[in-house]
């Protein structure tokens, strides 16, 4: 049997925060019942068509999952495990946000066979969380915090953002000791973007001005130092950096993610959910009505569908591995193109050496810190005429 990863979207948050342009809106109870039931009646529909498939991890993600009824879930991951073969170690991830858990939830996730927690906190200063729009505040993380452990749950990720306007050195490195402390099994570390579209981005996008007195985004200098730091902080607590936002104690890499980067194959179910099968990446609709409309009809869900040619998979196995600390294999290379990665690379390969920006080694290639701190910069390099 082939190995699948599977992706579920639920895309309902309480209310949408400042910088957030994710698929995701607030909605009624009945609302989010009648999206439950469409997701369901999608997942049965993939009985057969990947029987062939073990899946060996399942990441329910948005949105904010935990928005949904203990019942729910216990619906969701009944029909999940009915339609497909789930192995009885696969790694089962729920996203949550702090604001939305109880004790029935948490109990609920328990039953329903959920083994990980990634719970978005972002940062322990209340005023930093006013200021991202979230609903919660550090003392309500701390409650689901104290839940979650005691309901038994041993493999939990923290997210963090760094670069809210207003952030310094210091701040962040309370966040980060804060944090470490309560020793999490995973942090997830980002810098903040600015999406257009998103409130923030009206506010702090190029070219706006910051009335006086009202906190600013950190200057290049500050970004740089935090970003530093963040390695140096949780090095120190005993975390490993093996992705360019991503630090996990020993065996507690996010085998999800880390399936994301080396492109096994995943299918994303619900609205706006993107897949990877093969070589064809495709994307269901986005509009909730539509989506709600074809499963109901058992349309295709698809939107879009792009079929890879060799040189787009080249790439992206390059862009993709390459953000993993520890790089890319050349035999992997070579086993999925059948040409060694000098073949296809030598030249940018050895220039990226050169800079300082790329470590070779006779069986694998990593970015060096220099390289990560500009990683986007070399993936271009990796792009193919
Ligand atoms: S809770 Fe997450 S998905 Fe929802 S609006 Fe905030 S950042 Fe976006």
């Amino acid at each position: 049997m082939k190995e699948l990863e599977l992706y579920v979207h639920i895309p309902f948050c309480v209310q949408k925060c400042a910088y957030c342009d994710f698929l995701s809106a607030s909605a009624e109870p009945s609302k989010r019942q009648d999206y439950v039931d469409a997701l369901i009646r999608e997942i049965r529909g993939y009985r057969q068509a990947y029987a062939a498939y073990h899946v060996r991890t399942i990441f329910v993600g948005g949105g904010t999952p935990s928005v949904l009824t203990p019942e729910q879930i216990r619906a969701v991951f009944c029909a999940l495990r009915e339609s497909f073969c789930v192995d009885q170690e696969a790694e089962v991830t729920l996203e949550v946000n702090p604001g939305t858990g109880t004790r029935e939830k948490i109990q609920a996730w328990k039953e329903a066979g959920i083994n990980r927690l990634s719970i978005g906190l972002q940062s322990v200063r209340d005023t930093e969380l006013r200021m991202l729009g979230r609903i919660h505040t550090y003392r309500q993380f701390l409650e689901i915090w104290d839940e979650v452990r005691s309901a038994g749950f041993r493999n939990v990720n923290v997210d963090l953002i760094s670069g809210i306007p207003g952030q310094t050195i210091k701040s962040w490195g309370q966040t980060l000791e804060t944090v470490t402390n309560l020793q999490p099994e995973h942090l997830s570390a980002y810098s903040l973007m600015l999406e257009k579209g998103t409130p923030f981005h009206e506010k702090y996008g190029e070219g706006k001005q910051i009335p006086d007195g009202e906190p600013t985004l950190p200057d290049e200098e500050t970004d740089r130092l935090i970003y530093e730091e963040t390695e140096r902080i949780l090095r120190a607590y005993g975390y490993t950096r093996y992705e360019i936002s991503n630090y996990a104690k020993e065996g507690y890499q996010c085998r999800h993610n880390v399936g994301y980067w080396k492109r096994k194959d995943y299918l994303g179910i619900g609205l706006g959910a993107s897949s990877l099968i093969g070589n064809r990446r495709f994307c269901h609709v986005s509009d909730l009505r539509e989506y709600q409309k074809r499963v109901k009809n058992r349309r295709d869900l698809c939107e879009e569908t792009t079929l890879l040619s060799v040189k787009d998979e080249m790439e992206e196995f390059m862009f993709l591995g390459l953000r993993m600390t520890e790089g890319i294999k050349k035999p992997d290379f070579y086993r999925a193109f059948g040409r060694t990665i000098e073949q296809i690379y030598g030249e940018v390969l050895a220039r990226m050496e050169r800079y300082g920006l790329l470590e070779i080694g006779d069986r694998e290639v990593r970015l060096t810190d220099r390289g990560r701190d500009i990683s986007n910069a070399v993936f271009a390099e990796f792009l193919l005429e």
